[in-house]
């Protein structure tokens, strides 16, 4: 449902600015709802009901949303999913977007199982880089903790990203019991492939409510396993005192490699956060745990709604950008399922 403001404005702001004083640089956007895999932290189990097609937004409409947010301060884009790489034609919609004035970037976040017969044409229509999960080396955990067979396709989608010279982070979330003994075997990967793998904290944000806390490896329990079993590790964030990276980053004393963590449970991020996002059918969230968002659909398919209105609309929506997960920390609601990773994109 469009919530109502008044509309009608002399000066509109440049700026996206919360009530926190954040200030919004980048979007995700999600592209589809639909997966190939069915990983066990996202995915509800049982049936999925998919957004039916004519929810979601067509490519014109997300230019045209992205063109009115580019107005407002965002610079950098971010394509995700469900899987990013199930939505037809998406080299297109890169191409378009990186016109854009003002865009600066175009990642993408990808399960990376589609990736080598597709990163060709997306590095030719300018995708700048790409995070691509992955959670196990192991094929029979594979089809576990992802729900999909062939490990090895999405092995070879990163090395032919590594080789065509696209900037490669592996994003791995490490459950206790699940996939924790495997967190050397992540470490000496991004060592050999010289690359950045980032260790992301469990969030209640699965769609079959596995969630709890006991299953969150932390970021000081991971450093710890590494330190015991591998290498000191050597933080690279020393002389950044103010980073919108949800990722702290660290490295071996050879500088081979790095490791990352986004420490969303025992560290939230969210006072540093300058991300919005829109889901696939159109809305738009300001914080990852706004239930519903804002219907930015319903406004651009009314014919008589102007760019105008619908900036004043993201503006005052911004405006009401909740504190985050921090919160709910702090009052003690982390339950599972605070919403549906696969529709929002993380
Ligand atoms: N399908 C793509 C992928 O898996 O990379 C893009 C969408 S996925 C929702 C985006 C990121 O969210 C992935 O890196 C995934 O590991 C992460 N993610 C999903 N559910 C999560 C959860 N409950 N806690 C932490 N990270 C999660
Ligand atoms: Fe699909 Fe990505 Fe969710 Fe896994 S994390 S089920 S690949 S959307």
């Amino acid at each position: 449902m469009v919530k109502k403001f008044n509309l009608i404005s002399t000066n509109p702001p440049k700026n996206l600015k919360d009530s926190y004083n954040r200030i919004a640089r980048k979007l995700r956007i999600s592209v589809t709802d639909k997966c190939n895999m069915k990983c066990i932290y996202c995915m509800p189990s049982g049936n999925i009901k998919w957004i039916e097609n004519k929810e979601i937004l067509n490519f014109k409409e997300i230019i045209r949303i992205v063109s009115i947010l580019t107005q407002l301060g965002i610079t950098k884009i971010r394509l995700t999913g469900g899987e990013p790489l199930l939505r037809p034609s998406l080299e297109n919609l890169i191409s378009d977007l990186i016109k854009i004035e003002n865009i600066e970037t175009i990642s993408m976040t990808t399960n990376g199982f589609l990736l080598e017969e597709n990163i060709n044409k997306l590095k030719s229509a300018g995708l700048n880089s790409l995070n691509i999960s992955l959670d196990t080396f192991r094929e029979e955990r594979f089809r576990v903790l992802n729900g999909i067979s062939n490990l090895n396709k999405v092995l070879r989608g990163i090395q032919k990203a590594r080789e065509l010279g696209v900037k490669i982070k592996i994003n791995t979330v490490i459950i206790r019991n699940w996939n924790d003994d495997e967190i050397i075997n992540f470490v000496k990967f991004a060592r050999d492939m010289d690359i950045t793998v980032r260790f992301i904290e469990f969030m209640p944000l699965d769609g079959s409510g596995i969630w709890n806390y006991n299953l969150v490896m932390t970021k000081k329990e991971i450093i710890k396993i590494i330190e015991t079993n591998f290498h000191n590790v050597i933080s690279l964030d020393k002389n950044n005192s103010y980073t919108s990276d949800p990722a702290t980053i660290y490295n071996f004393d050879d500088k081979k490699g790095k490791i990352g963590f986004i420490p969303s449970i025992t560290d939230p991020f969210c006072s540093n956060c300058d991300r919005i996002r829109l889901t696939s059918d159109g809305r738009f969230l300001t914080c990852l745990f706004e239930k519903e968002g804002y219907d930015l659909k319903k406004m651009i398919r009314n014919a008589k709604i102007t760019d105008q209105e619908i900036r004043e609309y993201i503006v005052n929506c911004y405006k009401m950008k909740p504190e985050g997960i921090v919160k709910l920390i702090r009052i003690n609601q982390l339950r599972p399922t605070l919403n549906l990773m696969h529709t929002i994109g993380g």
